[in-house]
């Protein structure tokens, strides 16, 4: 049995990652979650594109517990806005995590646009205590909607409409229709065969 870190604080993501493993029947893989792994300090998520921050992420909890290790960054990207909100989408409007600010503020700077291509975005990075470092990422297209539609999901997901969901936000698809399209769903897919791969 090899045990792999996920270096997360949200229980949702341990059980996608399980939940994939599963799907595509790779055995062998303990997931252990942060709360059940020694402590270590969340690292500084200083870098400058998805895939730096996963990467120093999983570094972090490789070199702290001996165990290959899972994280991921994540957001929403915006093509008029430059690919904005990028690594800043969980504090857009300042504060970490104030969802229906980031939300308001995007509507704001949005609302005289018409072209509101959107994509979320996730770099899943797999590092193993020797150094080695694998990164996946998967991309979610859609447009921003004018107004906020659906209770499910966090963050953006009212703001969301996938390509691949018509007629619907992204916080209107139950959790397995959302997973079986989603950028994080896709990143993890493409990040399981090197999971499997270790010994
Ligand atoms: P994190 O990588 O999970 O910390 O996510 C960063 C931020 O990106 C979140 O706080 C959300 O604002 C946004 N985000 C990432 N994935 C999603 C998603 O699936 N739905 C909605 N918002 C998301």
């Amino acid at each position: 049995m090899v045990r792999v870190l996920v270096a997360s604080r949200n229980p949702g993501k341990v059980r996608e990652l399980d939940q994939v493993l599963r799907e595509l029947a790779i055995e062998g893989v303990e997931l252990v979650s942060l709360d059940n792994a020694p402590a270590y300090p969340d690292p500084v998520e200083d870098g400058l594109s998805f895939e730096e921050n996963a990467v120093l992420k999983a570094r972090a909890g490789a070199a702290a517990t001996g165990l290959p290790c899972v994280a991921d960054d994540s957001g929403l990207s915006v093509e008029a806005l430059n690919g904005m909100p990028g690594i800043l989408s969980a504090r857009w409007s300042g504060n970490h995590g104030d969802d229906a600010g980031n939300n308001a503020l995007l509507l704001k700077q949005m609302e005289d646009i018409n072209q509101r291509r959107a994509a979320f975005v996730s770099c899943c990075a797999l590092a193993t205590p020797e150094g080695d470092v694998h990164v996946a990422e998967g991309r979610w297209e859609g447009e921003l909607l004018r107004e906020p539609r659906g209770d499910n999901g966090f963050g953006y997901d009212p703001l969301f409409a996938p390509d691949d969901a018509p007629g619907r936000s992204s916080a209107e698809l139950t959790s397995e229709e959302k997973n079986a399209r989603s950028h994080r769903g896709k990143a993890l897919r493409e990040l399981a065969k090197h999971i499997a791969a270790l010994e």
